[in-house]
């Protein structure tokens, strides 16, 4: 973006912009109003929820607090629902390009298809920073003809189960996502074959224990160190897929290939001057504060040590950066309590 375009002066937009409105930034948001701060909140998805929104919506989530194996979507809802009651400021399509310090005020520039941000620069007094993984793509197979039947026949995730209803699926892959849908998936399609290059899941026992279960039931079929070999059609419409097995060649019927083998992201690294380790941001755990005043990380996109990159250690991140982001903006008041409703709420 040109550097006229952040040619802006004036009182913040915001007391704080929250990066990606995935679960760590939704929930972030919920506190922040409830705290009286002003939120804009930016993702550069059409919708809000991040990886649990794009990547596995209907996939139980395990490890939330009474959330048990519920879908994900349901918890993405009631995080959106939360922080909407609370009237932020949500701008969806928008993609942060660069933020720029002035004056300590952060000032945001979007690349956008939003109607509401487009055009404008925001600026806000503090930053929380919420960006996950960043802007990412699946990692796709080398398989020949593979982009012949990627638009149509290959998935990275499941938007709409029906879509997979009495159909043959080939899944690929060796970690929870692929056991936890070729399991769901015996209940609804036609066959189900689960291939893995290696020997063993990535998954817990149990899981692991399930998928024996069901294998021995003769519900799916799995096969251990093979790979996808080739994939055959015609017009994009997938009809076979051949794999590699240990013994031997294995051409099998096939109409929609899943495939997860992991992303492949793009850090952001939205300030040059962030204090980065493995492209993640490095926070102090008991402010969530990075290295530059005012801007603090939180979810997927911070390290710092045996940190675990589950949903809950981005929602605890969440409460203590908003407190953070008070005390930083407010060190003379007295710490409010959470307000309870917009109703009672009187912040801005
Ligand atoms: C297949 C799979 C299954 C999983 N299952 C579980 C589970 O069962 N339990 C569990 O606890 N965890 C699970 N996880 C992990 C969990 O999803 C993540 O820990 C969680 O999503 C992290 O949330 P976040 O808000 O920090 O980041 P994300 O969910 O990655 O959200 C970040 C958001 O920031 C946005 N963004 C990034 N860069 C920009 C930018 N420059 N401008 C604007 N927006 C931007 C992105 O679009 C995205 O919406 C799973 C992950 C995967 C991949």
């Amino acid at each position: 973006m040109g550097a006229q375009q952040f040619e802006k002066e004036g009182p913040p937009s915001f007391d704080v912009a929250i990066l990606g409105a995935g679960p760590s930034g939704l929930f972030a948001t919920s506190l922040c109003r409830m705290l009286g701060l002003s939120v804009g909140i930016f993702d550069a998805l059409p919708l809000p929820g991040g990886q649990c929104a794009e990547l596995y919506p209907q996939k139980p989530v395990y490890g939330v607090p009474a959330f048990q194996g519920r879908p994900a979507q349901e918890l993405i809802d009631g995080l959106y629902q939360q922080a909407l009651s609370y009237a932020p400021q949500f701008f969806f399509k928008a993609k942060v390009e660069a933020v720029r310090v002035k004056s300590k005020i952060f000032e945001i520039g979007t690349a956008t298809s939003c109607a509401e941000a487009k055009g404008r620069i925001f600026s806000a007094a503090a930053l929380i920073l919420a960006t996950g993984l960043g802007s990412f793509a699946p990692v796709k197979p080398n398989v020949p003809h593979f982009e012949n039947f990627e638009a149509q026949s290959v998935r990275y995730g499941v938007q709409d189960t029906a879509e997979f209803r009495n159909k043959n699926i080939i899944i690929a892959g060796g970690g929870d996502a692929a056991l936890d849908w070729a399991l769901e998936m015996t209940h609804t399609a036609q066959s189900v074959t689960l291939v893995h290059r290696r020997d063993h899941f990535r998954c817990s026992e149990q899981k692991e224990t399930d998928l024996k279960t069901q294998e021995d039931l003769g519900r799916l079929k799995v096969y251990r160190s093979s790979q996808l070999a080739d994939l055959l059609g015609e017009a994009g419409s997938l009809q076979n897929v051949v794999l590699t097995t240990p013994a031997g060649p294995v051409r099998l019927p096939a109409e929609k290939l899943l495939v997860f083998f992991g992303l492949a992201p793009t850090p952001v690294l939205l300030i040059d001057t962030l204090e980065m380790k493995n492209q993640k941001i490095v926070i102090q755990r008991d402010t969530c504060a990075t290295n530059l005043p005012g801007v603090l990380a939180i979810g997927d996109a911070v390290t710092y040590a045996n940190r675990a990159n589950l949903i809950i250690s981005g929602l605890g991140e969440a409460a203590t950066a908003a407190y953070s982001v008070l005390n930083f903006l407010r060190p003379d008041a007295k710490t409010p309590g959470l307000s309870p409703s917009l109703s009672t709420f009187k912040g801005s």
